[in-house]
């Protein structure tokens, strides 16, 4: 479930966004985002469909997720009589809801061909969608094809070089959180995520380990040392899970199955006693948030300079309306109103914070 403070303090960030966009300048707020990375078939997009608690990702055995897949996410209220409404939206369709999310996953497979072909071939072209829903952190996530070594299909002898730049793309930007991604059953020496992670992240301010496949390791094996950060330290440590196995996916088998059974699997194994807050989605989730509202937290003051400049210059400029239409200087007059509103806001979530130093 979400926790309250992050739910709270991001959608001022978003609405921040769109403050700048309607000034008519770039914003330069880089949005926290959350961006998974790993081999192929290492469990990252199963993860994030966890993390998302619905079903509508492409995943598999083989390649399935061939293009960046910006996810965002956005919590809606539930309605007056407690019902609730989930959909998707994606920008390429616009106005167009998917309330079934098989369909939203049909989609992406089908806006994958249009752009990279139907024969494995890879794009580095965004496919963007949002999901409404009053069961998620705001949060912006996003869905990267694994690193692959051997070309095939349609793909180019470089396939693993132009993989390796796309990802890096995406979590070079030091507001990108980077859940690196490596199953149980492969040797975390030879991680690809958290090689591609330290090249992208080397202080690991901004990076958790995520071990997949607990429940296909090595018979006689287990992760507690990897869970520990024994074998590779890592500053913000790792979380294990479980997520549904492609025999899993084949039946059909529910996200809520999967997450009863992964409590269930953890809870039978004494050699994961004792490490519960490593353990399982709904911990990821919760380590997510806090990370967030860190984050969130650091760069409130330079945010809040910045939309004061704005405020300044904006103005400026409605001084300078005199003689233009009415109509203009009266969206002068709105967007100043707006701005002082989330200025506010932002001052006193600062001083919150100073507050919070103070005290402790
Ligand atoms: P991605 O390529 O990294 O996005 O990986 P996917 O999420 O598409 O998963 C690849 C395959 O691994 C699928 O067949 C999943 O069912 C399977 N898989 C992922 N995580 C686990 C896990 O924790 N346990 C088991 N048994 N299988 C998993
Ligand atoms: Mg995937």
């Amino acid at each position: 479930s979400a926790a309250p403070l992050g739910s709270s303090v991001i959608p001022i960030v978003n609405k921040l966004q769109d403050i700048f966009a309607q000034l008519g300048s770039q914003s330069t707020i880089e949005l926290p985002q959350v961006a998974v990375v790993g081999s192929q078939s290492s469990g990252k997009s199963s993860v994030l469909e966890s993390l998302v608690g619905r079903d509508f990702l492409p995943r598999g055995s083989d390649i399935c997720t061939r293009r960046p897949l910006v996810l965002q996410l956005l919590q809606t209220k539930r309605k007056p009589d407690g019902s609730e409404e989930e959909y998707g939206e994606f920008l390429h369709l616009p106005g167009k809801r998917f309330y079934d999310f098989s369909e939203i996953r049909r989609e992406i497979q089908a806006e994958t061909d249009r752009e990279a072909g139907g024969n494995k071939g890879v794009s580095d072209k965004q496919i963007r969608l949002k999901i409404f829903s009053p069961n998620v952190l705001d949060i912006t996530l996003v869905d990267l094809p694994g690193i692959t070594k051997v070309p095939v299909g349609d793909q180019p002898s470089d396939i693993e070089a132009r993989i390796r730049t796309m990802i890096m793309s995406y979590i070079k930007q030091p507001s990108c959180l980077i859940l690196a991604v490596t199953p149980a059953n492969s040797d975390l020496a030879n991680s690809d995520a958290l090689q591609i992670a330290g090249n992208a992240d080397p202080d690991g301010y901004r990076t958790i380990g995520i071990i997949t496949k607990l429940d296909i390791m090595d018979r006689g094996t287990d992760a507690r040392n990897l869970l520990l950060g024994k074998v590779i330290p890592l500053r913000l440590g790792y979380i294990g899970v479980v997520n549904r196995s492609q025999e899993d996916i084949l039946l059909n088998r529910t996200i809520k199955d999967a997450l009863i059974a992964e409590e269930k699997f953890f809870r039978s194994r004494p050699v994961y006693n004792g490490l519960a807050d490593r353990c399982g989605v709904p911990q990821l989730a919760k380590k997510l948030n806090q990370i967030l509202v860190q984050h969130i937290k650091a760069i409130l003051p330079g945010l809040k300079s910045r939309i004061s400049s704005a405020l300044v210059s904006v103005a400026k400029e409605h001084a300078s309306y005199g003689e233009i239409t009415e109509s203009k200087a009266g969206q002068g007059a709105l967007l100043l109103n707006i701005l002082s509103k989330y200025c506010d806001a932002f001052s006193s979530m600062v001083e919150g914070k100073n507050e919070e130093m103070s005290t402790s």
